[in-house]
C-alpha cells in the first residue's frame, strides 16, 4: 500500500495558493491545510492579549500558550483559538500587518511546523498543504510540490478584490512588504524547493491552475 499523498503548494502572498489548494483537494477528495491561517491565528491571539510584537522573546512565550485547532475540510476550512472560530477575524488588516514579523520568530515556526507535521501525518487519505515553506521544510518528502507565482500586478488586483475593492496600489505595496519579510527571514524563508514545479498563474483562470496541479498529481498517482 502506498503512503498517503502529500501535495505542497507554496508561493508568495496573493498568488492564488488558497483557491488552488482547496480546488485541488476538492477535485481529488483530499484534506486541506492552510498553514498561513495558523500563523494568522497565532498573530490574532497575540494582538488580543496585547503581546509586545516588537519583542521576539514575548512573541515566543505567547505562541507556546495558543491552543490552535485547524479544520482540514477543503469545503469549509476552519481555525479555532481556544475553542473560538477565528476564520473571519484572522483576515483583518491588523492581523495581515503583523503576521510576517510574528512568523519570522524561529520559536513560532518550530511550534507551528511541528503541528503541521502532526496534521499531515494524521491525514491518512492524503492532504494538500499550502504555505511558504511546505515543500522546503514542513514536508520535504511531499510527492508533488508546486511553487505558484503570478505577476505582482495580477496578485495585487486579486487581493484588492478579495478585500472588498481596496486600493490596488496600496495592496501591491503591502504584498511587496510581506514578500520581502517572508523571503529574507532566516528561519524557513519563502523559497522554491529545488524539486518544486513552477506554475505561473498570471494568465490562467483558477480552473486552469487547478487542472495543471491535478495533472501533476496524476503523473505520480495515475
Ligand atoms: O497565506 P497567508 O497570506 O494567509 O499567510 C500569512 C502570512 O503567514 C505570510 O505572509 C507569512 O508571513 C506567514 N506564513 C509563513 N509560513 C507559511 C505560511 C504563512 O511564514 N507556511
Amino acid at each position: 500500500m502506498s503512503t498517503p499523498l502529500v501535495v505542497a503548494v507554496d508561493g508568495p502572498s496573493g498568488s492564488g495558493k488558497s483557491s488552488t489548494a482547496r480546488g485541488v483537494a476538492q477535485a481529488l477528495g483530499l484534506s486541506y491545510l492552510d498553514t498561513g491561517a495558523m500563523y494568522r491565528a497565532v498573530t490574532w491571539a497575540m494582538l488580543q492579549q496585547g503581546t509586545d510584537l516588537q519583542d521576539p522573546a514575548s512573541i515566543a512565550g505567547a505562541a507556546a500558550d495558543v491552543r490552535l485547532v485547524s479544520g482540514t475540510d477543503p469545503q469549509a476550512p476552519t481555525i479555532e483559538v481556544d475553542g473560538t472560530d477565528v476564520s473571519a477575524a484572522i483576515r483583518g488588516a491588523d492581523v495581515t500587518a503583523s503576521v510576517s514579523p510574528v512568523s519570522a520568530v524561529p520559536a513560532v515556526r518550530k511550534l507551528l511546523v511541528e503541528r503541521q507535521r502532526e496534521i499531515i501525518a494524521g491525514a491518512t487519505d492524503g492532504i494538500v498543504v499550502e504555505g511558504r515553506d511546505i515543500g522546503s521544510t514542513v514536508a520535504p518528502d511531499a510527492e508533488v510540490k508546486v511553487y505558484l507565482v503570478a505577476d505582482p500586478q495580477a496578485r495585487a488586483a486579486r487581493r484588492a478584490a478579495e478585500e472588498g475593492g481596496s486600493d490596488a496600489e496600496q495592496t501591491l505595496a503591502a504584498l511587496a512588504r510581506r514578500d520581502a519579510i517572508d523571503s529574507s527571514r532566516t528561519a524557513s524563508p519563502l523559497v522554491r524547493a529545488d524539486d518544486a514545479v513552477l506554475v505561473d498563474g498570471t494568465h490562467l483562470s483558477l480552473d486552469e491552475v487547478v487542472e495543471a496541479v491535478v495533472g501533476l498529481v496524476r503523473e505520480v498517482r495515475p
